[in-house]
């Protein structure tokens, strides 16, 4: 067995602060919220250099001092990549902004930034001995828990809306997971979970109400960082579901901070919904901490579709501590998006990451973007898993070809 030198020293409450010991299972505290790992970072930062990570292999176990695994053989790999940050030289032009930059989430395994939260969350999983998970999904994260637990060999039973894209759960069920379609929204999946969990012995694997995949989720942070050369953005637009990502990259930054690996500047972070699921953005306009549940929730982008979030008020806090905002733009601007930076700079991004450059479009018109101001867009998941429109002229090569007509 070997040891990893890892630095986690407690978790803590998200909301009240109160501590929780390290090495045991955990789900949410006892207020019923997110619990947050924390790290001894001042023996970290003697521990590892930025030379030290630049020297390793090019995937985000690279960042495993601020990772919370202790043993080697609990690290399940599928081929984690350090995703791309592809510019979009032609969008910008005709937005007239800043630098923008797309990082490419959708070549990580199981084709989305999932992979990153349930590649830790099933490895600890794995380290603190849980038999059987279970988890609420729109898709993308059932998928990546379906694979990293055939690969873990773990159980696991997947709870999706029955309107969940049919390559989603296919995807889920391939992978071996016990595979559910429930004629209800996430949430309604999310009740099946937590009332069953006692009497069937799951594991209860839904956004934030474990630990760790807000830990992946940061590895976004910290590999966005070194690959701006220990530097962030102006403008981060993340697509808002549960959050997860948001808040795990406002912590990278904390922690990336306060080891002086980046200087004090941090990115504003924008909280991207859509008009059909604005939870966040109405709390953030009402000025409160919690948002109130979203009825009727519908948009095409699925992954964003999350009427309520355990986690709402720290993606508030991490959006209003940075400066940003949050907004939402409609499903047909999301698709009218995604068709133009096809086109204009060939990156297909799924509808998610498609509403992040519609808000930037919207955002630079308000002002509350500066032409100026560099921005990194997420496209959480590749494009290729969602329904296109169709295209494509018939040549019937039964006739002659008419040459004219090209
Ligand atoms: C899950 C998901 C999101 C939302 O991510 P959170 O970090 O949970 O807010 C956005 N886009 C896609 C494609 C997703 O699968």
């Amino acid at each position: 067995m070997t040891e990893i030198p890892t630095f986690v020293t407690h978790l803590e409450c998200g909301l009240t602060g109160k501590h929780y010991p390290a090495d045991q299972l955990h789900g949410l505290s006892e207020a019923g919220r997110p619990l947050l790992v924390r790290y001894d970072l001042d023996a970290l930062k003697h521990a590892v250099t930025k030379e030290d990570i630049a020297s390793r292999a090019p995937e985000f176990w690279r960042y495993r001092e601020f990772l919370p695994v202790r043993r080697a053989e609990n690290v399940i790999r599928l081929g984690e990549v350090m995703t791309p940050l592809v510019s979009a030289p032609a969008l910008q032009r005709e937005l007239g902004c800043g630098e923008i930059l797309v990082k490419e989430e959708g070549r990580l395994p199981t084709g989305s930034f999932k992979a990153r939260g349930l590649a830790l969350a099933v490895a600890m999983a794995k380290e603190l001995g849980v038999k059987r998970m279970a988890m609420p999904t729109n898709g993308n994260a059932g998928a990546a828990l379906a694979a990293y637990c055939a690969r873990a060999n773990i159980p696991c039973d997947v709870f999706c809306p029955d309107d969940t894209p049919e390559v989603n759960i296919a995807e889920i069920a391939i992978a071996g997971a016990r595979t559910w379609r429930v004629n209800g929204l996430i949430d309604d999946c999310g009740r099946i979970v937590g009332e069953g969990k006692q009497s069937v012995g799951w594991f209860d694997t839904s956004t934030l109400k474990e630990p760790y995949r807000i830990e992946g989720k940061k590895t976004m942070g910290l590999e966005l960082a070194e690959q701006l050369g220990w530097d962030v953005p102006d403008v981060i637009l993340y697509p808002t579901g549960g959050g997860t990502g948001l808040i795990g990259m406002w912590k990278a930054f904390a922690e990336l901070g306060e080891i002086g690996w980046i200087g004090p500047k941090r990115p504003r972070m924008v909280a991207v919904q859509a008009t059909g699921c604005a939870p966040i953005v109405k709390a953030f306009e009402d000025g409160v901490e919690h948002a109130d549940r979203w009825e009727d929730a519908s948009t095409v982008a699925a992954g964003i579709r999350v009427p309520q979030a355990v986690g709402d008020f720290l993606i508030l806090r991490g959006v209003r501590e940075s400066g940003g905002f949050a907004t939402a733009v409609e499903d047909d601007a999301i698709e009218a998006m995604r068709d133009r930076v096809a086109r204009t700079d060939g990156i297909l991004m799924c509808p998610e990451g498609a509403a992040t450059l519609a808000a930037l479009e919207k955002e630079l018109a308000s002002g509350r973007i500066s032409k100026d101001e560099t921005v990194v867009s997420f496209n959480c998941a590749t494009g290729l898993k969602y329904p296109l429109p169709t295209g494509g002229d018939f040549i019937d090569i039964k006739q002659p070809v008419d040459y004219g007509m090209f």
